[in-house]
């Protein structure tokens, strides 16, 4: 199957500039490390598959925990550079770098792993659709039994306001700009903005949009998030769009405390800021005032590696039930 944009894809991950972004993100890069180190007797003599090894550096982390084997899958030329770090770090007998897309590769004698360990997790989580292969391996690779590395993943969705698009702007240099970042933002209002937000800027206790299981949902369950929302304001302030950021959870294979690794306003900041939508017009909110919302999150028909991220302001009064959801399920509809 020839299909030019995952072609482009791959080789956007020929940038060592993107592997060294992610390399020394060190909230995503420790909860890796940590998620497989901290379980060194699970892994110990597990074969392991690693979807997307990029500079290999899970495959090295899966090796020193003890794993016998780990193929290393990379559809990109990284795979190259991945050979000679793993060299680097004399695990040539453990690790098996395979140069191809995971949907492609074949293991000999239908071999299946015990775990898959993969870092998938685009913008919003969503974005970059790599999930979907990552699902195709546990389809084709992985024991009925196996684990999965994250396990599971939740994206949360809160109100905010957005001082960096909207405040400087009030009065930047004695001059105020109002009207200028009104047309800013509506130039650009078809796009979710990627920027970080404190945790102060928040108006309203966040919400989970969609609940992800690794080890069973499909890729068809990737396709369409939604829900519709009600929550008190919890402080006066501007509402000015919607702040979405996400987790993803280690299997808890001992006693350690579970490895979650949050990308959130509360959590150190990570190479994945936050998303946020923005409202057409900023609101006024009082502590205590209802904030209603629909939030969409449609795979895109015609690439399926993007989303379209859809807002809809709803009336509180004609929300039928207005009372804040605190349900974490994939479809909230209250
Ligand atoms: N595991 C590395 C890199 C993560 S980035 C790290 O944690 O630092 C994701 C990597 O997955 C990229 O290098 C990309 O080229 C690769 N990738 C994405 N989809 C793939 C697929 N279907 N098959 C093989 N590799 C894939």
């Amino acid at each position: 199957e020839m299909d030019i944009s995952h072609d482009k894809y791959f080789t956007s991950y020929e940038d060592l500039e993107i592997h060294k972004l992610m390399l020394e993100d060190d909230p995503r890069t420790d909860a890796y490390r940590k998620a497989i180190l901290e379980n060194k007797s699970y892994f110990k003599n597990k074969v392991i598959m690693d979807v997307g090894c990029g500079t290999g550096i899970l495959s090295i982390f899966c090796a020193q925990a003890g794993a016998r084997k780990v193929y290393a899958v990379e559809a990109s030329n990284m795979a190259n550079l991945a050979k000679e770090i793993v060299k680097e770090n004399n695990f040539e007998e453990i690790i098996e770098v395979l140069h191809g897309k995971v949907e492609d590769i074949v293991l000999p004698d239908d071999i299946k792993v015990d775990a898959i360990v993969s870092e998938w997790m685009g913008f919003y989580l969503l974005h970059e659709g790599m999930l979907d292969s990552v699902l195709a391996a546990r389809d084709k690779f992985l024991k009925p039994d196996g684990e999965m590395f994250p396990e599971s993943a939740i994206i949360y969705v809160a109100p905010s306001s957005v001082p960096d698009l909207y405040n400087k702007w009030k009065n930047f240099h004695g001059v105020s700009l109002s009207t200028f970042s009104k047309h800013l933002r509506s130039s650009k209002s078809d796009k979710p903005e990627i920027m970080q937000i404190k945790k102060d800027d928040l108006l309203g206790t966040e919400v989970a949009i969609a609940w992800i299981n690794l080890r069973e949902d499909t890729p068809k369950d990737l396709d369409s998030y939604s829900i519709q929302h009600v929550v008190g304001a919890s402080k006066s302030g501007q509402y000015q769009g919607i702040c979405v950021w996400f987790e993803c959870n280690f299997p808890e294979l001992s006693n350690n405390s579970r490895i979650i690794l949050k990308t959130g306003p509360d959590s150190p900041m990570t190479h994945w800021k936050q998303t946020v939508i923005l409202l057409p017009e900023e609101q006024n909110v009082e502590e205590q005032e209802p904030i209603s919302f629909q939030l969409d999150m449609k795979r895109d028909q015609f690439n399926p590696r993007r989303y379209n991220l859809q807002l809809t302001l709803l009336d509180p009064e004609e929300v039928e039930h207005p009372v804040p959801c605190t349900c974490h399920m994939t479809k909230c509809i209250l």
